[in-house]
């Protein structure tokens, strides 16, 4: 599923994208130094907040008028690192067969990548893979993008500054970047290449060692509900769930929101606390809505409950205050638990989720579960 957050699309600057503090220090210290690296791997497993770091860095490079090391975000370079058309920044990304069967290169995508990037600030390889394929396909960076991007950075700068070449995905090039190692190993003068690479170990050994290796740290719950507050409009109370429920991964909090699952951690401690009360009624009413919301939705609801076991069993033993917007249900909750209880219940979960999973009787087996829990739960420890 997509969710769109067009007003996303003008941020630049390191203050309005999501940028762990040191990592930020870290990058305006670089690109501030004449004497900077010139070939940058920006690493990260999701890959999400990439593509917005990489063009605040081009924008500090450009920028003609930068404002306590910020981009200015008005001048001619920004606003065309803006909206994607910066004549000096060249942009590939993996791509797909074309119907005339010639080998693509990313030139043969780019309005569809740049509509893209206007509409989608973070994003993963996947959603952008669902941009340009129907069926579940894997994209490439084909060898005629190799030899494209080295005749592309052979020739002047248009503006007369630095070129940039943007690789989203750099891991895709495979032996085709043998054609690069050259290029990054001695470039054209002011030539900066940002490799963005979500699986590093399938890059070449000989680029990794040619690169500064830039690893995007992921941000804390409180940065990221403030960033979910701030700028994709999520209320701050389904922010702070939304931070914690995705691992701090912005394009997971981003999917979830759209898909509503905001409010399953509300449905798991709603649950929890009528399987301590054993009200029967209650749960009765929360059984039919969860059926109602269907199998995905339960999935994810017994995932929570998992989380919500886990989090409890950290507290009991190390007493450590953990970030979650129901901190205080989890501490009161794990006074009537024990490791024992906890391994129980977790199975019966995982039984659940099986069961779930294999088109079992959604009611029954929810049923079945809360009679467990409870029973678990009434246990003296
Ligand atoms: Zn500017």
């Amino acid at each position: 599923m997509f969710y769109h957050f067009p007003f996303f699309a003008t941020q630049l600057s390191f203050d309005e994208i999501y940028i762990d503090e040191v990592f930020k220090e870290k990058l305006i210290r670089n690109f501030s130094n004449p004497k900077m690296h010139h070939a940058y791997i920006l690493h990260s497993n999701h890959l999400d907040t990439a593509i917005p770091i990489a063009k605040a860095c081009s924008c500090l490079l450009f920028c003609q008028k930068r404002i306590s090391n910020n981009p200015c975000n008005e001048c001619h370079a920004c606003k065309k690192i803006k909206q994607n058309i910066h004549p000096d920044i060249h942009f590939t990304f993996p791509t797909v067969s074309l119907k005339s069967g010639k080998a693509p290169i990313s030139d043969d995508f780019i309005a569809k990548w740049r509509s893209f990037l206007s509409s989608y600030t973070y994003f993963t390889p996947n959603q952008w893979m669902d941009e340009i394929v129907e069926a579940n396909k894997q994209g490439n960076i084909t060898h005629a993008e190799c030899k494209k991007i080295s005749s592309k950075l052979g020739l002047k700068a248009f503006e007369g500054t630095y070129k940039i070449s943007i690789i989203y995905q750099a891991e895709l090039m495979g032996d085709g970047s043998n054609r690069l190692l050259k290029l990054i190993e001695e470039p054209p003068e002011k030539t900066i290449f940002f490799l963005l690479v979500k699986d590093i170990n399938a890059l070449l050994p000989t680029i990794i060692s040619r690169c500064q290796l830039l690893k995007i740290p992921l941000p804390k719950n409180e940065q990221l509900a403030h960033i979910l507050t701030n700028y994709c409009d999520v209320p701050t109370e389904s922010a702070e769930k939304l931070a914690w429920q995705s691992k701090g991964i912005i394009s997971t909090a981003l999917k979830m929101f759209s898909e509503g699952q905001d409010e399953i951690v509300d449905i798991a401690i709603k649950w929890l606390r009528r399987c301590y009360s054993f009200d029967l009624q209650s749960i009765g009413k929360m059984v039919d809505d969860l059926n109602t919301l269907g199998r995905q939705k339960v999935s994810q609801f017994l995932t929570q409950l998992i989380d919500i076991f886990h989090l409890s069993f950290q507290h009991m033993h190390q007493n450590l205050h953990i970030e979650h917007p129901n901190f205080a249900f989890i501490q009161n909750f794990s006074k009537i638990l024990d490791p024992e209880k906890i391994d129980k219940i977790q199975k019966s979960i995982n039984q659940t989720a099986y069961q779930v999973k294999r088109n079992a009787h959604l009611k029954i087996a929810l049923f079945g579960l809360f009679l467990e829990i409870n029973n678990q739960l009434k246990l003296k420890t």
